[in-house]
């Protein structure tokens, strides 16, 4: 894949990149390994310092990033904005609470080990590569970036062929706010060279955000090194309204969360289950607003849905959505692909879906909604269940019982209960099943780059 700057609004090609040769990547290495040495010996004052230096920078960047973004990967300018702005409260988040979540865990009675003391203590393990999707090309990459430094580890960031201006400013941020040089930084590089970098001893980890495939080949090159590596990908969260549910509160969430960045979203709400006592109502109400919805040019501040990011991420949600019309779903709103130029795609709500349908099992991309009708709670579980992803999930009750019934028996990494699933810097963020391993965010997603080190002192 070409690594340019294709604009999804026009379908035109803004800028193209040449990727870095393999004495560049040696380079970079080099630097990376040499800030390591500076960085794991500073303290997280130092470290918090640096932090909140790049948060004021980025804070100060917004307009003008933002529209890298926009332009880039389609997102609406106000997405954008909020997107840079979310980012700095992340970095601002660890560099206030990274000390806390790192510290030692001391053993209150050392006598039960013959140790006149014990701890375990956190230490950063070194050079991180961390592999990133384009859908949020500055959240993404700082959801891990900010507690990787703030712990002491390296990041290299190995981004999304087609967000390159992004990925190039992400390469000077960091450093621009103080860290050491080569903490943080940019390899211009396809797919293919991902391998060499991750089998380099100089590497240590890699995290990587993406699809499926993507996740089987990296967690398999880095298994044959014996490196540890965390996986977030793929979801098809589901969305179930149940009869005590506020319906119009469900359906304006609904809706926010199946269009929001465009529909292109590993935690949007992707299938609607809804049972059959509030169905009439919920589905009336979805089809009116999401038939509501402005599609347009996401610079123009009253769009509420741009394009589609890839020509070849429009070309495979259409071709889910006919595959499930052609075996005798229903599109009740939208459900064609739009002439003109750009990757628009219209809202989409279907209904009638089989197990024999691609919709059933497979991740929507796009601003594409799966409605389900079921007759009660167990239903409603086994189609929530009755997929591979197992990212998030949404329920919509207020009945105790039913609460901790799908609180429990959800497979999903998260439950949210009336709302939808947001990433929160404050709670661990991942998934089970093929929608990957390991979490991001709190204590959890710091430590999972860290060495924890026991120490037994007689
Ligand atoms: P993708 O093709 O897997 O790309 C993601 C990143 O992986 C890009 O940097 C890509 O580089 C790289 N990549 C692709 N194939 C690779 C391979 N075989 N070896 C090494 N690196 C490889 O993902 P996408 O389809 O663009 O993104 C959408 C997917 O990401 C969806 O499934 C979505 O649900 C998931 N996602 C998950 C989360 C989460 O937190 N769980 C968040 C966002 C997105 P190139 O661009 O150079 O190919």
């Amino acid at each position: 894949m070409a690594i340019a700057t294709v604009n999804p609004t026009t379908g035109l090609t803004e800028r193209s990149f040449t990727a870095h040769t393999p004495e560049e990547v040696e380079t970079r290495l080099v630097t990376a390994s040499r800030a390591f040495e500076t960085l794991h010996a500073t303290t997280f004052a130092q470290r918090a310092e640096w932090m909140i230096a790049t948060a004021e920078l980025l804070e100060s960047e917004v307009e003008m990033i933002a529209r890298i973004l926009t332009i880039e990967m389609g997102k609406t300018l106000a997405s954008a904005r909020a997107e840079a702005l979310k980012c700095a409260k992340n970095m601002r988040f660890y560099a206030a609470n990274a000390e806390g979540f790192l510290a030692d865990e001391v053993l209150d009675d050392p006598s039960s080990v013959g140790a006149s003391s014990a701890r375990a203590i956190y230490q950063p393990l070194g050079i991180v590569l961390a592999v990133m999707p384009w859908n949020y090309p500055l959240w993404q990459v700082i959801r891990f970036a900010a507690p990787a430094l703030m712990a002491g580890n390296i990041g290299l960031l190995k981004h999304a062929s087609n967000v390159p201006q992004t990925a190039l400013y992400l390469d000077t941020l960091f450093t621009r706010g103080g860290f050491p040089e080569g903490a943080f930084s940019t390899l211009l590089i396809g797919s293919a060279e991902v391998k060499t970098v991750i089998e380099d001893r100089r590497v240590v980890a890699v995290t990587l955000t993406g699809s499926e495939p993507a996740g089987r080949s990296v967690a398999s090159i880095a298994g044959g090194s014996i490196k540890k590596a965390v996986l977030e990908l793929g979801g098809s969260d589901p969305f179930i309204v149940m009869p005590s549910a506020d319906v119009p509160a469900a359906v304006a969430l609904a809706v926010t969360s199946r269009t929001g960045n465009n529909g292109q979203s590993c935690i949007a709400a992707k299938r609607f289950i809804v049972h059959s006592d509030v169905y009439d109502e919920f589905r009336e109400l979805f089809v009116s607003r999401m038939a509501a919805l402005r599609v347009g040019d996401p610079m123009d501040p009253d769009t509420e849905v741009g394009p589609v990011s890839t020509e070849g991420g429009r070309r495979d949600l259409a071709a889910l959505v006919d595959d499930a019309l052609g075996k005798g779903a229903t599109a009740l709103v939208g459900g064609a692909m739009p002439p003109g130029p750009g990757w628009f795609y219209p809202p989409t709500i279907i209904e009638g879906i089989t197990r024999e349908m691609r919709l059933y099992l497979e991740e929507t991309f796009g601003p594409v909604a799966s409605l389900y009708r079921v007759a009660d709670a167990a239903e409603a579980l086994a189609i929530a269940n009755g997929t591979d992803f197992g990212l998030s999930s949404n329920v919509w009750t207020t009945d105790e019982g039913e609460r901790a019934y799908f609180t429990r028996e959800l497979q999903a990494g998260a439950v949210f209960v009336n709302d939808m699933t947001i990433s929160y810097p404050e709670l661990p963020f991942g998934g089970i099943k093929v929608s990957g391993y390991g979490r991001e965010l709190a204590a959890a997603g710091i430590r999972e780059f860290c060495n924890l080190k026991t120490i037994w002192e007689g």
